[in-house]
């Protein structure tokens, strides 16, 4: 048996068991090697039957007198007696017919159960039981969980676990000795062995100090790679014109702030660099980051270079090429601004492909369709990415292989990654952060609301409207669907047209209706011939209408923090006050998580609760924390983070070759290519 094998070599699993295992994600040894407890139980203290106090126990005893008998409506019920030289005690098993059978007369077994109170009498149920031994893996230990599946229980997982022990304890080594001493670190075998069947807190701790400092250490050579490469690469230098810079901020109606003005100037430094940008911009919602990338676009198309923009919506597109027109007409460049998306009718697609090959389009912004469509890129300058999360590697990729060298890339993003997850990811890359909004901006007031309070919020909804402003309400779900107990757009559209506001003007948007018919809804909206707008979230990213002053999250129980946050980042984008109201599903206490929202109006702060409370994942949506392999490590363990970096750069200073480690060697190789903005 080796790493590779298949994991039907493990004694007592068959290929029906391995089904199982497949769906854990779990196919061949290794995978089983690396599949960590999600918790551990700790019933290392065994005590005697006579000193058991009610809730979990663990005694050592003595199995006696078991029957089992159906009661009504067949439910059946095991019962035994235990003993140790101290009393005895009940055991009582539910539905478990096989139990009596399976258990040994005169032997001693270890027995981990809720010691409760049952028809007035004390008595452990539904105890794990094994035979007594040194190495107890159910019971009398700290007890492993791991996540489960139906039909596969932490007790199977551990059994297969226990079976591959001896190739676990002779697992090699991964990383380097002089790494592993000069930093205190457990063997990899032995952590590995202790984060199944731990011994102590103490031993667990460190085993997950191992492990989790294993894995930055990868993340991070991955990033410093990226980076040495990048440093090779050739690109064109676009150098840095203060004239047309000067031009376009005096003619704008608003002065930058300094974290704008800070960005753009990192930007223009890079972009004159012989070797490519690969700059990601963090800046929250609403903190101004369209007219950075404007001011980048436009240093490259005042040189003759191509520029193209990519957004991951329709929507998203077409506003910026309304926003970024306007703002480039003053300096006369709005003429070489084009719009490409899928939905375009062919002859326009054609007559924007002819315009950028002739080059009178220097600015092309678009979806998709940029990398899709037979869009010729002969001077391709610079990249823009927004929201860079939403685009895969490869998606990024393709649009970047059709300039011929290595355009400067900028991404931005709205999704505020917590100072300590953005290190591990970025920590070699550039990262500019955008934190302070626009003078004058005030905090959105967000409120949440119980569904019985739907009239004061009507009342506050009419207030606004009647102030002249208008008014998002966003719902999860498009149709009514009878799995989820949730409000649907449609439905509180046509609730909202026959109520309260049937004076009003309404209208409904979402993902499924044509994009046409998207389009001229929202610039109905924009143009204000709509007050109350009803939507899923595809209203989420980007969109900026200054006049909406009310954002209404109906079913907020169903949405993250980090969603909420972006989606009334959607109002208070100009000197009216922001409202939020999170209409919650039902009248229970939502939890203190969902009630920082109505305190905390950084979206770093909040990003820094999800990732304390959920993980990464909660911050980073699905995308790259799958890729990213993050198993052990704790991302808040900010000591460790900074540890395992300084030993990567260390790594790579003393010359070591990777290629000999490869274990790591081939996470790298993964992590680069996730990890890579470029
Ligand atoms: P985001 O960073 O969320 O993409 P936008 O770039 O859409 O934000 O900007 C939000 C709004 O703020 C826009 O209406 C924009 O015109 C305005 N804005 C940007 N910068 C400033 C500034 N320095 N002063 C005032 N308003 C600004
Ligand atoms: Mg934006």
């Amino acid at each position: 048996m080796t790493l590779d094998s298949p994991i039907t070599e493990i004694k007592g699993i068959g290929n029906e068991l391995a089904k199982k295992f497949a769906v854990l994600g779990i196919d061949s040894i290794d995978n089983l090697v690396e599949y960590f407890p999600r918790k551990y139980n700790d019933y290392s203290h065994v005590t005697s039957i006579k000193q058991m106090k009610p809730g979990m126990v663990t005694i050592k005893a003595t199995i006696k007198q078991i029957s089992g008998k159906y009661v009504r409506r067949g439910m059946h019920i095991t019962e035994a007696v235990a003993s140790d030289s101290s009393s005895s005690a009940r055991l009582i098993w539910f539905n478990q017919p096989y139990r009596a059978a399976s258990i040994k007369a005169d032997t001693e077994y270890f027995i981990t159960g809720d010691f409760a109170l049952r028809r007035q009498k004390f008595s452990i149920m539904n105890p794990a039981i094994e035979i007594a031994s040194n190495f107890p893996i159910n019971t009398a230990r700290i007890v492993p969980i791991y996540r489960e599946t139906k039909g596969l229980k932490s007790v199977q997982i551990r059994k297969a676990v226990n079976e591959i022990i001896e190739l676990i304890r002779n697992l090699e080594e991964t990383m380097p000795e002089w790494l592993i001493k000069e930093r205190d670190l457990m063997q990899r075998n032995d952590a590995i062995e202790t984060m199944h069947f731990p011994i102590g807190q103490d031993l667990l701790n460190k085993a997950k100090r191992r492990l989790g400092f294993e894995e930055v250490f990868g993340l991070t050579l991955a990033a410093l790679l990226n980076k040495n490469e990048l440093n090779h690469e050739r690109s064109l230098s676009i150098p840095f014109k203060k004239e047309i810079a000067i031009q376009f901020t005096t003619q704008l109606p608003f002065k930058l702030t300094n974290d704008q003005r800070r960005v753009v100037w990192e930007i223009y430094l890079d972009l004159e660099k012989t070797h490519p940008m690969n700059r990601l911009i963090e800046g929250d919602v609403g903190s101004g980051k369209t007219v950075v990338a404007t001011m980048a676009a436009l240093m490259a198309m005042e040189q003759g270079f191509q520029v193209a923009f990519m957004s991951p919506t329709e929507l998203l597109a077409l506003q910026h090429f309304n926003t970024i027109k306007k703002l480039l007409k003053p300096l006369k460049f709005d003429n070489q601004v084009d719009l490409l998306t899928g939905s375009l009718p062919a002859t326009q697609k054609s007559q924007v492909n002819k315009r950028m090959e002739s080059g009178k389009t220097k600015l092309i912004i678009g979806t998709h369709a940029l990398i899709q469509e037979q869009v010729k890129m002969d001077n391709l300058g610079l990249i823009i990415i927004d929201e860079q999360h939403r685009f895969g590697v490869d998606q990024r990729k393709a649009l970047q292989k059709k300039a011929g060298y290595m355009p400067h890339v900028l991404s931005m993003t709205a999704t505020p990654i917590p100072r300590s997850l953005a290190l591990t990811l970025y920590g070699e890359l550039d990262v500019s952060i955008i934190n302070m909004k626009p003078i004058g901006r005030k905090k959105v007031i967000t409120q949440l609301c119980s569904p019985n309070s739907r009239d004061s919020l009507n009342k506050n909804i009419d207030k606004e409207l009647t102030l002249g402003r208008q008014v998002f309400v966003v719902c999860p779900l498009i149709t009514e669907s009878s799995l989820l107990d949730a409000r649907s757009a449609e439905q509180v559209y046509l609730e909202y047209k026959t109520g309260y506001f049937k004076n009003r003007r309404i209208s409904l948007l979402h993902g499924k209706m044509k994009s046409a018919d998207k389009e001229s809804i929202m610039q109905q909206f924009i143009s204000h011939k709509i007050d109350i707008l009803v939507s899923t979230t595809v209203i989420e990213v980007g969109v900026d209408i200054p006049n909406a002053s009310v954002m209404v999250i109906e079913n907020a129980e169903r949405f993250g923090l980090a969603q909420i946050h972006q989606l009334r980042g959607r109002v208070g984008r100009s000197n009216y006050q922001g409202y939020c109201y999170l209409m919650l599903g039902d009248s229970s206490q939502p939890s203190s998580r969902f009630r920082a929202l109505e305190t905390i109006s950084d979206g770093f702060e909040l990003a820094e609760l999800d990732l304390e409370m959920r993980g990464p994942g909660a911050i980073y949506g699905s995308m790259q924390h799958g890729q990213l392999d993050l198993r052990v490590a704790n991302l808040s363990d900010i000591k460790l983070i900074a540890l395992a970096r300084k030993s990567a750069r260390e790594f790579l200073d003393r010359g070591e070759n990777l290629l000999q480690y490869t274990h790591i060697a081939k996470r790298v190789d993964k992590l680069r290519a996730v990890t890579n903005l470029n």
